[in-house]
């Protein structure tokens, strides 16, 4: 395939161990995870102990400095058998952000217990009314003397009630001629007071993965906690994003590759009419052009990975990656389930839980009508083609 052709041998052999991995270890978990919705620390920790959770953390901060085509790999071969226990292992969301802007110090002292999978990080960008429009973030973190004090909430954070280091987004200058000005990153240690999480439960999916309410009540942080530059939060929030849309892109490649092929196995199994569904001319065309977009999503995903590891994360590229995948993976997810018939219906099945986890691709990380607009303000030259910030800042 063109798509393995971009890939050196150490890159194929990540690959391969994550379908291993995946295969062997996530059938063990995932359907008393999706079912009590309960994170499964001790699947993390497998994963941890042979290298997965890090990849793409440079080795001086101790990861395996694989770079992000590595990581996303691992990523799509963990959604290709469990979305829900895929998002479990990305517990370093949120330390791009330190390694891209963070000092010195933050780096040594935050990514390596993240890298080797001890500590768990989280991002806290949305708020009940900031989602898509972030630059409308109320949290406000005031300077006082040598600390900010941080007011605010958060909701639907990536391991909110789990996390030991929060990522924050938080006004700084409430009076900035812009909204997207005065915006700035700070890192809050779990454990400190005044912050405070709860679980939101009942997800449609990814149910294996903590969703929360983040509560910031006057929580002292020092300044070395500032992360990047402050009044610089919006832009860095937008660098950060442009690479983990492409984790997003890869999710989704996985998950359709998950359902295609199950799809085709039931196809070729299952019989009407005294014939199998593969049979039909109907079900061929079906499992044919499934195969095509996925293998198109791959791609562009791949492309969109293999510009970010130059050190040239494209912002148009990326948010092409992410709305072609996630718009793919909708469409191969509910074919594989058409395909299935009644069974793919019931609950206990596979597809079902692939046909819920895949929603959230279309929401998070930037929802599809985003990614749209994105993209055709890189078309029209609104954005700035390459983000110097991400430069300068590599991965690896
Ligand atoms: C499971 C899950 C995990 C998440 N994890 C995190 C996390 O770890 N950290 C974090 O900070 N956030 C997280 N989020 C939040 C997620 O990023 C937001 O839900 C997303 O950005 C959309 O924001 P919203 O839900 O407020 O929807 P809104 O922004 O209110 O959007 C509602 C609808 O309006 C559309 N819309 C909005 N603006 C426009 C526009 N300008 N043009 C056209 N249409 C528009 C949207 O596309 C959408 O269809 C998570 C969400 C979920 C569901």
């Amino acid at each position: 395939m063109l798509s393995d052709l971009t890939l050196s041998e150490e890159q194929k052999a990540v690959r391969e161990a994550a379908r291993e991995f995946a295969e062997k270890e996530f059938p063990k978990y995932a359907e008393e995870s999706d079912r009590e919705e309960k994170f499964p620390f001790e699947l993390l920790r497998k994963a941890a102990s042979l290298g997965f959770v890090g990849l793409h953390i440079p080795e001086e901060y101790g990861g395996q400095g694989m770079g992000l085509l590595a990581y996303c790999l691992a990523v799509e071969e963990f959604w290709r058998v469990d979305g829900g226990l895929g998002m479990i292992l990305s517990t370093t969301f949120g330390s791009e952000m330190i390694l891209m802007f963070g000092s010195e110090e933050q780096k040594e002292e935050y990514v390596p217990p993240v890298a080797r999978g001890e500590k768990i990080c989280c991002s806290c960008f949305t708020e009940p009314q900031a989602g898509s429009d972030i630059a409308a973030v109320r949290t406000s973190a005031r300077r006082d003397g040598d600390n900010y004090t941080i007011n605010g909430v958060k909701t639907f954070i990536t391991n909110g009630s789990i996390a030991d280091y929060y990522v924050v987004l938080a006004r700084t200058s409430p009076g900035a001629p812009k909204r997207s000005m005065g915006l700035s990153v700070f890192v809050v240690e779990r454990g400190a007071p005044g912050l405070e999480a709860k679980k939101l439960t009942n997800k449609l999916g990814i149910r294996a993965s903590d969703t929360a309410e983040v509560y910031f009540k006057d929580v002292a942080v020092p300044q070395g906690n500032l992360v990047g530059v402050e009044g610089e939060g919006f832009r860095q929030a937008m660098d950060f994003f442009n690479l983990t849309r492409i984790h997003t892109a890869f999710q989704a490649v996985g998950i359709a590759q998950g359902a295609f092929e199950l799809a085709l196995e039931y196809a070729k199994n299952r019989e009407a009419f005294e014939r199998r569904l593969a049979d039909f001319q109907v079900t061929r065309e079906k499992l044919a052009v499934m195969r095509t977009k996925i293998e198109a999503a791959r791609l562009l995903a791949l492309q969109a990975a293999v510009e970010a590891d130059r050190g040239k994360p494209d912002p148009g590229l990326t948010a092409m990656a992410k709305y072609f995948a996630a718009r793919v993976a909708q469409d191969v997810v509910s074919e594989s389930l058409q395909i299935h018939g009644g069974y793919g219906f019931m609950g206990d099945q596979a597809i079902s839980r692939m046909y819920r986890d895949v929603r959230v691709l279309e929401i998070y990380e930037g929802t599809r009508e985003i990614e749209v607009e994105l993209l055709a303000r890189s078309l029209l030259g609104e954005l700035p083609s390459k983000l110097g910030a991400v430069r300068r800042h590599p991965l690896r």
